[in-house]
């Protein structure tokens, strides 16, 4: 089991900095087991130990899991001088984690962004072995055609390297043309490279899925939420 300290716990918990959580125990409102908690710096496993605050157990999450549908204009990093970044649209509220997004869109791109504190979870779904499927729906100028979706299935060439067989199912074709993407690797501008080098220009690019994770269209643009049970369940 793993023990941390009681003021690192209930802070990771959203009862505040760590400044906060102190006065919370020193007006003698934290429990563990029981008993009135004196010193911040106690050890204490909440997967074992019964921790109330204000006389309600506290719920701990080791980590939490949060769906995004990332807005244009804003970059996916932890922080940054001059840009907004995802984990700025959080408002704080989890300020006591290390959140980060897990991989990467586009400062012009929306869509499905996971922001998380479990490393291990972001390392499997960005792992090129895992060939994690990720749809996106894309505007672009030019027509798209057969030839298009045949280029995409046999991999195109990006420079000096093969893309991974792609699926694109046009929805609309014309001067503007729209379709479904599927790739199942995550290289810099892929889905962009990949529509310039069939020479048309993607205007307009969101991610709709990430493995088994569905952006939920309820979630307006700067908008999130963290995962229910069921996509968890469906992530692990
Ligand atoms: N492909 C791109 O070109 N940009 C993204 O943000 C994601 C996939």
């Amino acid at each position: 089991s793993k023990k941390e300290r009681l003021d690192k716990i209930l802070s990771m918990s959203g009862y505040g900095s760590r400044k906060d959580v102190k006065k919370i125990i020193k007006q003698g409102d934290v429990t563990i087991n029981g008993r009135i908690a004196t010193d911040a710096a106690t050890p204490v496993d909440p997967a074992v130990d019964l921790i109330c605050v204000f006389s309600e157990p506290l719920i701990f999450k080791e980590y939490v899991y949060i769906m995004m549908n990332k807005p244009k204009g804003v970059i996916s990093a932890t922080r940054d001088l001059r840009e907004t970044t995802v984990i700025d649209l959080l408002d704080g509220e989890y300020s006591h984690r290390h959140l980060f997004p897990v991989g990467r869109l586009d400062k012009d791109a929306e869509g499905l962004l996971l922001i998380t504190d479990d490393g291990k979870l972001a390392h499997r779904l960005l792992s090129p072995r895992k060939k994690v499927e990720k749809v996106y729906y894309v505007e672009v100028r030019g027509h798209l055609g057969e030839d298009d979706v045949k280029a995409f299935k046999e991999g195109i060439f990006l420079g000096d390297y093969r893309a991974l067989p792609a699926k694109l199912e046009i929805l609309k074709s014309g001067d503007v043309s729209s379709a479904i993407v599927t790739v199942y690797e995550g290289k810099f501008h892929q889905i962009k490279r990949m529509v310039k080098a069939r020479g048309k220009e993607v205007t307009y690019l969101k991610r709709l899925s990430m493995g088994p994770i569905k952006l939920d269209e309820s979630l307006k643009p700067g908008e999130w939420r963290e995962l229910t049970e069921e996509e968890l369940r469906a992530l692990k």
